[in-house]
């Protein structure tokens, strides 16, 4: 029998949450953002759930060229544009829609040989300071590709560096708004965090809005909101099963470092996961983790392919049950990945993007 560890891609959920980033804009296109790997869930695993979104979007020319491959000859946009020069064939090749955040892009396209012109995003940096062109370039990239007959479309897009938290958008929509005043194409801002919180605000809405995390049923606000306030269902599980059972009497302690003692008697599973399969290993101690779909929580340090669970309050729990590091687990149980993500000082974003080649993963179909 191999490892009892698994992953299950839940195709349904996916579905469910593209859904849901369509209720909250509905006069938005919605691109479904596949960058690393669908967040760690495979391209080719969320294509069919995703098939409704009305383009993709990523960063690597090879998910784009793995997109057209599985048959999708609808919009796909590179978030960042190319990194090199010749990178635009591919983009003439595969009809790749492209960001343009530098004038060193410009210059590449400005030499690039193409019988069919390009739609470019035209990338702003409201704030964030990492791609984009400042408000005062704007205008003159625009002006720059509007020039050229290697584009024939420009849209305008900038990302929010804060629309999951207090200081929010309206900063940054307002240096979009002036840098983008009366310019005419078609508008991208909105990630995740802005189609949940800031969708009723009018000016964000837009054309396109980019639907990621919230696809993957983790909420980008959390742990102000999860995935419960917002609807979301969780599209990855993670789960195993109890391997062994301990019998702990005060002053045992357990795994490396010995760092938990028990100070009472205690039942705990020893379970077949660890930090090796991408559970975190700075997962503190009581993390929580469903057993048999019960929620319970983790004991002392996290080792390469173990850890261990607290089940004295489960005695019908023991070897053989399945454990649910997140995800969704047995009658409807459910815990989220920014559950689990928060007691290790990370985001669920992290969490999914990171579980391990060794994970067997299986998929949860369309009905
Ligand atoms: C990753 C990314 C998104 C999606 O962000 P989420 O928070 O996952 O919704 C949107 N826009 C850009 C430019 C991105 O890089």
């Amino acid at each position: 029998m191999p490892r009892p560890i698994e992953a299950i891609i839940h195709q349904p959920a996916l579905a469910h949450n593209l859904q849901r980033a369509r209720d909250c804009t509905p006069d938005a296109q919605v691109f479904a953002v596949v960058k690393a790997n669908a967040y760690g869930h495979g391209i080719e695993r969320v294509f069919e759930a995703f098939r409704a979104a009305d383009g993709f979007a990523l960063l690597d020319l090879d998910e784009a060229q793995r997109l057209r491959d599985l048959g999708w000859r609808g919009p796909i946009l590179l978030l960042e544009g190319c990194f090199e020069a010749r990178d635009l064939e591919l983009c003439s090749r595969l009809r790749l829609w492209h960001a343009v955040h530098c004038e060193q892009q410009i210059d590449w396209l400005a030499m690039h040989k193409t019988h069919e012109p390009h739609r470019v995003f035209l990338k702003l940096n409201s704030g964030m300071n990492r791609l984009g062109f400042t408000p005062s370039a704007f205008r003159g990239a625009w002006t720059r590709l509007n020039a050229l007959p290697q584009v024939d479309e420009i849209s305008l897009m900038t990302h929010f560096s804060d629309a999951d938290g207090p200081r929010g958008i309206d900063r940054a929509l307002a240096v979009f708004e002036e840098a983008a005043a009366d310019l005419p194409g078609e508008r991208s801002l909105s990630n995740s965090a802005a189609v949940l919180r800031h969708s009723s605000r009018p000016g964000v809405r837009a054309d396109w809005v980019r639907a990621g995390i919230m696809s993957y049923g983790s909420a980008p606000d959390f742990p102000e909101h999860d995935i419960a306030h917002w609807d979301l269902r969780p599209t990855m599980t993670l789960r195993s099963k109890v391997l062994a059972v301990q019998a702990l009497q005060p002053g045992d302690s357990v795994g490396y470092g010995s760092t938990f003692v028990t100070e009472r008697p205690m039942r705990i599973g020893i379970v077949a996961c660890g930090y090796a399969d991408g559970y975190p290993r700075h997962a503190c101690h009581g993390t929580p983790v469903l057993v048999g779909g019960r929620r319970t929580a983790t004991i002392g340090r996290v080792s390469m392919d173990l850890l261990a669970v607290d089940l004295t309050d489960l005695p019908q729990e023991g070897a053989g049950s399945e454990v649910t590091l997140w995800g969704q687990g047995p009658q409807g149980s459910v815990l989220a990945i920014d559950e689990v993500a928060r007691a290790a000082g990370t985001i669920g974003y992290e969490l999914m993007c990171a579980v391990a080649r060794r994970v067997p993963v299986h998929l949860d179909p369309l009905v």
